[in-house]
């Protein structure tokens, strides 16, 4: 095979890790004392004149910060260089108006994370079919769950390898997330049909060709009623905290009860989400999908003080539902899978299409009696379905007409400068 033919692929990798009790201690040590470290570096950065705020200045800090104070040692030293590196890159994010300025971490807001960025120092062995093992700095050898084929050992190359990791904690515990990179076979363009998607509200995807995606709820029965007596039980203790007072060791408990299972519902959201885009993925050759912008779709709805939005409690009630289906997580995994098998993905301007008629084309008041019924008010045409598959057949449309927007093709999109119109027809 030609060289041409492959291409380089970053991927991610996310694994639970099996911590003993004491591991999770030195875990949570570590990551505190990361956060600590960002939060020197951003003092320092902020007292610093500006023509001093240089990385070999900030490194001499940090160096100084772990011989002086005791508990930041137990980080590691490539921890603390990521974290500069981080905090650096943070400045850059903000410069380049993609970010606000970084800001302190605090305590009980801030994911606990600690970086590895050294991914031979890992040394990872698959021990068994279920499990693997890697090394992790000033912590020792770790289990995680074995779920993907990792490049490593003998399947390891200059190509293929693993480049980093990072340990993340969230209310289900500590997980490992790897860095991958690969060389892949370019796949052959993907012959298979055209499909529109709509984000439904009574079905969570509908596709032009009349198949719909759908999941059950999230948490069972038992579970719902758990998280229930839960959040009733925090409420009863909240009113017992004064004001101006830490939360009790048993609101707090009671908390994390609750995240851990919101987090399991949030795990089951995103394999199910996973699953669905690898089936349109690997059956459609061109899928076509509305560009909403969410963050505007939410904020709009609560409005502001002087302002108040309209219809605050419907919106809020829709907001809720898309924000649960995650809607620009579903289009990023279709873009890097598409991509995968060959496909292709486009995004169309989103006005309209659930009032249009997608059999003639005509958009008249009253034409979606409900939620879930469309009927044509067209005495022509009198077309009548589910709204949702209506919807997603107009975004086939506009594709077909050719007015979709820039292609979607995730980190590929190239940019423009912004007195150029972005071209709609192709
Ligand atoms: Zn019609």
């Amino acid at each position: 095979m030609s060289q041409d033919a492959l291409v380089k692929r970053q991927l991610g990798h996310r694994a639970r890790l099996a911590l003993s009790p004491a591991q999770v201690l030195k875990a949570d040590g570590q990551a505190h004392a990361a956060r600590t470290m960002w939060n020197l570096l951003h003092a320092w950065w902020q007292m610093m004149p500006k023509e001093k705020r240089t990385l070999a200045n900030a490194d001499a800090a940090i160096r100084q910060a772990r011989e002086d104070i005791d508990f930041l040692a137990v980080l590691p030293a490539q921890a603390a260089q990521a974290v500069l590196k981080t905090y650096f890159q943070a400045w850059k994010n903000c410069w380049d108006g993609r970010a606000d300025a970084p800001n302190l971490k605090s305590r009980l807001r801030t994911v606990m994370s600690v970086d590895i960025p050294q991914g031979r120092d890992l040394n990872i062995v698959r021990v068994h079919r279920r499990w693997g093992m890697a090394n992790i700095p000033k912590m020792g050898r770790v289990r995680f769950r074995w779920t993907k084929d990792l490049p490593v050992g003998k399947r390891a190359d200059a190509e293929n390898r693993i480049t980093g990791a990072r340990l993340i904690k969230d209310a289900l515990g500590w997980h490992i997330a790897f860095r991958i990179q690969a060389l892949e076979a370019k796949p052959a363009p993907h012959q298979g049909p055209e499909a529109g998607i709509d984000v439904g509200i009574t079905v969570p995807l509908a596709l032009s060709d009349g198949k719909t995606y759908e999941h059950g709820e999230w948490l069972t029965g038992k579970e719902k009623a758990k998280l229930l007596s839960l959040e009733q039980r925090a409420a009863q203790r909240k009113q017992h905290r004064k004001p101006g007072k830490h939360a009790s060791r048993r609101l707090r408990r009671t908390y994390d009860q609750i995240a851990g299972l919101r987090a399991k519902a949030k795990r089951r959201a995103l394999d199910w989400q996973h699953r669905t885009t690898t089936a349109i993925a690997r059956t459609y050759g061109t899928v076509v999908v509305e560009a909403l912008t969410i963050t505007n779709m939410v904020r709009s709805a609560r409005g502001t003080i002087e302002e108040p939005g309209k219809n605050v409690a419907q919106k809020s009630g829709l907001n809720r539902s898309i924000s649960g289906e995650a809607w620009g997580r579903t289009v990023t995994m279709l873009a890097y899978k598409t991509a995968k098998h060959g496909g292709t993905l486009h995004k169309v301007p989103a006005p309209g299409t659930s009032r249009r008629c997608s059999a003639c084309g005509h958009t008249t008041p009253g034409s979606r009696e409900s939620q879930a019924v469309f009927v044509c008010k067209n005495p022509d045409c009198g077309w009548s379905g589910n709204a949702d598959h209506n919807a997603a057949r107009n975004v086939l449309h506009l594709y077909r007409t050719g007015l979709a927007l820039i292609p979607a093709a995730g980190r590929a999109v190239v940019r423009r400068a912004k007195r150029v119109k972005p071209a709609t027809a192709r």
